[in-house]
């Protein structure tokens, strides 16, 4: 089994098997949050997902906007985060 079908696997076990919870998790400290689709976050099918919750589920959506910008600002040093808050930023304009 691969590492990112094992992580995929483990984020829907741990959101009670929902795809939608995976993809609104908000635990964003979990250190497999960037990783919870199986893919990299840098992937389209990341993008993909995200931008789909952004149309589908925009509170939620928003929420976890506001959770990623919140955790830059206590760890300003994390590539990781900077790069997803500005893909999710991206959906909004
Ligand atoms: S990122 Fe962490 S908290 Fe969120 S679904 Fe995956 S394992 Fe659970």
């Amino acid at each position: 089994m691969s590492k990112s079908k094992d992580i995929r696997d483990h984020c829907l076990d741990c959101a009670g098997g929902s795809p939608k919870e995976v993809t609104l998790c908000q635990v964003i400290a979990c250190t497999l949050w960037p990783h919870r689709f199986g893919c990299s976050y840098k992937s389209k099918r990341f993008r993909e997902r995200m931008e789909s919750a952004r149309a589908r589920y925009p509170g939620e959506y928003a929420d976890i906007v506001k959770l990623v910008r919140d955790h830059l600002e206590t760890c300003p040093n994390s590539p990781e985060y900077a790069a997803i808050h500005d893909i999710l930023e991206g959906h909004l304009s």
